[in-house]
């Protein structure tokens, strides 16, 4: 073979490794996101949250985060040349993420049945912190089902986001060692954000899926962009980007009505939540079926302020959760 062939064949062999590479990430970014509101969602809860905890509850925070195995990456990931203030900030905007980037660390296994989504065992609620290597998938939702064609509703599946944010709750007010706090902590702030996006508080079941469509998950869409689902395309509508995008798209956001951000009982947010999902969410030009659907400007932006509603009672509700009862 010639010099200019082999490198020529060197030059493809690279593109199509690349193009697959690109393939996997996609695929993977696909995954992760299918499941969650995305990095973006969370951290703008979370920075919304920051800003109105209170200066005691803020140096809490600070400590407590600094007891969580992933505080060094965080920190890299801020980088050099940050005010103290800025860096506390963006930790706790990173730490919003938490539970979800352990999807990606080996060390973290799934446990439980059906893809890691249905709990099993005593294991399923153990509060242990970071010890605790299971990824306990089924803490970041709470399955309310309703049904559009009379299917038998399934029970109610524990534990869920639900019955972690009460058991997390307690930890935080009492006297157990920071280690347990700070694990709980981290919890709560993503969970907060979880509860907020309305496919986290439901699930659609009927004939085809007895058991739910998964949050949405099930339902599947064409020409959305990056989003191949109903649920995905909830996580990812806030928008993309790192703490500094996410920072200077919050700061313009309204507050959200007192009266309403006031409300710490987690129940009143997944029934909001319920309500919303079955209102303004399962509507059209989203059918009965399972799809694909085709999505519209229209359904978009109204879902996006929706949101960004949600985003900003989401802030101000963890803010007041942490400033009432974090010691
Ligand atoms: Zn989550």
């Amino acid at each position: 073979m010639s010099a200019a062939k082999a490198s020529n064949l060197r030059r493809k062999l690279t593109k199509s490794a690349l193009a697959l590479l690109m393939v996997a990430a996609n695929q993977l970014s696909i995954s992760l996101s299918a499941f969650c509101w995305n990095d973006f969602g969370h951290m703008t809860v979370a920075y919304l949250a920051y800003k109105k905890l209170n200066p005691h509850t803020r140096e809490r925070v600070d400590q407590l985060l600094k007891l969580c195995p992933s505080y060094q990456d965080w920190l890299a990931q801020i980088g050099p040349g940050v005010s103290d203030a800025e860096r506390n900030t963006q930790v706790f905007m990173l730490a919003s993420t938490w539970p979800d980037t352990i999807k990606g660390d080996q060390r973290y296994k799934s446990d439980g049945s059906q893809h890691g989504f249905r709990p099993e065992g005593p294991g399923a609620s153990q509060n242990i912190g970071y010890s605790d290597f299971q990824l306990h998938k089924y803490w970041h939702f709470v399955d309310q089902p309703f049904t559009y064609d009379h299917s038998r509703l399934p029970q109610d599946i524990q534990p869920n986001a639900l019955t972690q944010m009460a058991a997390f709750r307690s930890v935080l007010a009492s006297d157990s060692p920071d280690e347990l706090k700070s694990f709980d902590l981290v919890w709560v702030i993503h969970i907060v954000g979880d509860l907020h996006q309305p496919l986290h508080c439901v699930t659609r079941v009927s004939r085809t899926h007895p058991d739910g469509d998964s949050g949405g998950n099930d339902v599947k869409l064409s020409d959305a962009g990056d989003s191949h689902n109903l649920h995905g395309l909830w996580d990812w509508i806030l928008g993309k980007g790192g703490p500094r995008d996410v920072i200077a798209y919050a700061d313009k956001l309204p507050e959200p009505p007192a009266k309403l951000a006031a409300k710490t009982d987690a129940t009143v947010w997944t029934d909001e939540g319920f309500k919303l999902a079955t209102k303004k969410v399962y509507v059209g030009p989203i059918k009965k079926s399972d799809g694909p659907f085709v999505m519209t400007d229209s359904y978009v932006q109204k879902a996006r302020a929706l949101a960004e509603q949600r985003a900003e009672l989401g802030g101000a509700r963890l803010a007041a959760l942490l400033n009432n009862e974090l010691k």
